[in-house]
């Protein structure tokens, strides 16, 4: 508890008598509290609380996220990891062109960059994801029926019964290895239908600092918010 959100809790002693009371501002978890509770208890009900703090944080983060984000010239994207800027050419191309530091999008209207550049992001993870696939699947002696790619809200991706595998488009803003962590993760799904023990053996024999991949994930979440 304390590691995760110490440094975001603000204590304010108020003139309440018995009740305290948390709010979530920006990134800052405010607990509102009369002046003899002490800290210690406090802090054990912000442990009762945490699923509820951590999902209240994620939300008015995405939301920050979400509200800077203007699809127009000059703002700046994830590509694999690597911020790029986004340059704006009116044209009746309808195309994504990238180079080391651009995203450029020709198209007739500023208002369809948003669309174009969601294609492309597609387009570029289904080449990226097929190949690496096929790799993975080698190496870890699976075999899987086909993969799709999709938005989904909550989740990166996901293996069904019948061994088919979907990916969310947006895991195409993170890094390679992070990619390939999640590539390693629904693949294992192939051997262990769950997220038992073994099953992050296997995981971890292919990706050895599965952990970090895990945590990285869980700390950047909001750079991928559409
Ligand atoms: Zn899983």
């Amino acid at each position: 508890m304390q590691d995760i959100f110490s440094d975001k809790i603000i204590i304010k002693r108020t003139k309440r008598k018995k009740t305290i009371a948390i709010k979530i501002e920006g990134k800052n978890i405010i607990v509102l509290s009369p002046k003899l509770v002490s800290e210690r208890y406090l802090k054990t009900i912000l442990e009762k609380k945490k699923d509820w703090i951590k999902n209240k944080l994620e939300e008015e983060s995405l939301k920050n996220t979400i509200k800077k984000r203007s699809f127009l010239d000059g703002e700046k994207f994830l590509k694999f990891g690597k911020t790029k800027k986004l340059i704006y050419k009116k044209s009746s191309l309808n195309q994504v062109v990238e180079t080391n530091n651009f995203i450029k999008v020709f198209c007739a209207s500023e208002k369809d960059i948003k669309t174009h550049l969601e294609t492309w992001y597609k387009e570029t993870l289904n080449y990226y994801i097929k190949e690496k696939l096929e790799f993975f699947k080698s190496l870890m002696n699976v075999e899987y029926k086909g993969f799709k790619i999709k938005l989904y809200k909550n989740r990166l991706g996901s293996c069904s019964y019948k061994g088919s595998l979907t990916f969310n488009w947006k895991i195409a803003m993170m890094p390679h290895e992070i990619i390939n962590y999640i590539l390693i993760h629904e693949l294992s799904h192939l051997k262990h239908f769950n997220h038992s023990k073994s099953f992050w053996e296997n995981v971890k024999k292919f990706c050895p600092d599965y952990k970090e991949k895990k945590n990285w994930i869980k700390a950047n979440k909001n750079l991928i918010s559409w």
